[in-house]
């Protein structure tokens, strides 16, 4: 298989506030044009470290991509310092130039003089258009290698990679095509679900099959090669299909969505709205669903009742129920999906009210009991859970499980 190494570029991503998201997305681009990552490095906006990088890359890898460091400041050195690893020449591009003073005038600026920066090109290097951002991304060859340099906003890299460079290297690759897939099962252990489909994927030597715990879910990673991208998805249905005999509805998604996203979609096609009450979750199950972009033709209203007065005020749970039952509790989850529902006149009410610690946990009611309710014109039902984690992995999970609620409601 041809081979690739990828250079991040960018002191902030050496510190423990960013994280290195590039090369991820670009690792599976590659994969799928039949190009294996061999290598990663993340260096800081360091000239020497930087050149020592890049010359090493240029010794071993037949591809190598470089993100970050494009911008127009001081600080923003890849141009030049590639461009002395390669012993080539930086050149004012003024066509570049042009383009780049176009883009400020059309959004009413003048260019600052810095931004001519980003219109100097290496030497025999290709400048690559940038729609999204001010610093076009560069293509060069050299000695049988392809250099690839893109700017470090995600927004901004990748479309610029699917456009202008992964055709240059789809007639590079051939060979073998690798591509993966992501199941997702909501409601079972990683032992459960592994019992139930070991017989299944065991089998099979092309997929393979990895399976990891993933906060409040289990996720099956799906891994084909071959020769061409649509035989691998051919294998991949093959082994999916077999899995979610096994499984069933505990699937909730077969190509990496996420649980808000399959609900959202859902909600969506069956035309139905839902408002949703929150007490120990504070607002995340609301957040999760009005995460998925749409998301307003179906979420009419999130309320965040975690006193008991505000439970009573605006939901209408009765004071006696929260006094006989405490808040946490099934009939109070089931008053609260009620309540939310009455007042928006929602199709479906969500409710959750729990214990995320650490502490306000009894030997009745430990830390972790959560209930987690749901509500439409027909009938009410509720759900016990005793969660296991710290605070934000028990609220994380009691999101996890009200979307799941709703979501085995609309199959
Ligand atoms: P730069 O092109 O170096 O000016 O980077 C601009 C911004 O892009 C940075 O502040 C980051 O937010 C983002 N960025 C840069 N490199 C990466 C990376 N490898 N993964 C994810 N985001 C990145
Ligand atoms: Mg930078």
């Amino acid at each position: 298989m041809l081979t690739a190494e990828i250079i991040a570029i960018g002191s902030e991503l050496l510190t423990p506030e960013r994280v290195d998201t590039n090369s991820l997305w670009l690792t599976d681009r590659l994969n799928r044009l039949g190009i294996e990552v061999k290598l990663k490095t993340i260096v800081g906006d360091d000239d020497a470290r930087l050149e020592e990088a890049v010359r090493d890359a240029l010794k071993r890898s037949r591809i190598i991509i470089t993100t970050g460091g494009l911008g127009p400041t001081e600080d923003d050195i890849t141009r030049k310092t590639v461009a002395r690893a390669l012993a080539r020449r930086l050149l004012l591009d003024e066509r570049v130039l042009q383009t780049i003073r176009e883009r400020f005038i059309a959004m009413g600026r003048a260019m600052p003089e810095i931004n001519a920066r980003q219109a100097m090109i290496i030497e025999g290097a290709e400048a690559l258009p940038n729609p999204h951002g001010t610093a076009p991304g560069l293509y060069l060859e050299h000695d049988g290698r392809a250099v690839v340099l893109l700017p470090g906003p995600p927004r901004e890299m990748r479309p610029m990679f699917e456009t202008y460079v992964a055709p240059k290297l789809e007639a590079k690759g051939g060979g073998v095509r690798v591509v993966r897939r992501i199941l997702r099962v909501a409601g079972m252990g990683e032992s459960a679900v592994d019992e139930r489909i070991a017989p299944v994927y065991t089998q099979y030597k092309n997929p393979t099959t990895t399976i990891l715990f993933n906060r409040a879910e289990v996720e099956i990673h799906l891994t084909a090669r071959a020769a061409s991208e649509q035989e691998a998805e051919l294998l991949l249905d093959g082994l999916a299909g077999q899995i979610e005999e096994r499984l069933g509805d505990a699937i909730f998604a077969f190509r990496g969505e996420t649980m808000e996203e399959v609900v959202g979609l859902r909600l969506a096609v069956g035309g139905y709205t839902v408002a949703v009450a929150e007490s120990c979750t504070g607002g995340l199950v609301a957040q999760r669903l009005t995460d998925v972009p749409g998301s307003s033709a179906y979420f009419l209203e999130g309320v965040v009742a975690y006193s008991n007065e505000a439970k009573t005020r605006t939901l209408g749970v009765p004071p006696e129920l929260i006094a006989r039952h405490g808040a946490v509790s099934a009939p109070v989850a089931e008053a609260m999906a009620e309540g939310v529902r009455r007042l928006t006149d929602a199709d479906f009410g969500l409710a959750v009210t729990g214990i995320a610690g650490p502490t306000g946990g009894t030997p009745e009611k430990p830390v972790g009991l959560v209930f987690i309710a749901l509500a439409d014109d027909a009938h009410t039902e509720h759900k016990r859970l005793l969660l296991p984690g710290d605070r934000q992995l028990i609220r994380w999970r009691a999101s996890q499980a009200t979307l799941d609620l709703l979501r085995r409601r609309l199959i």
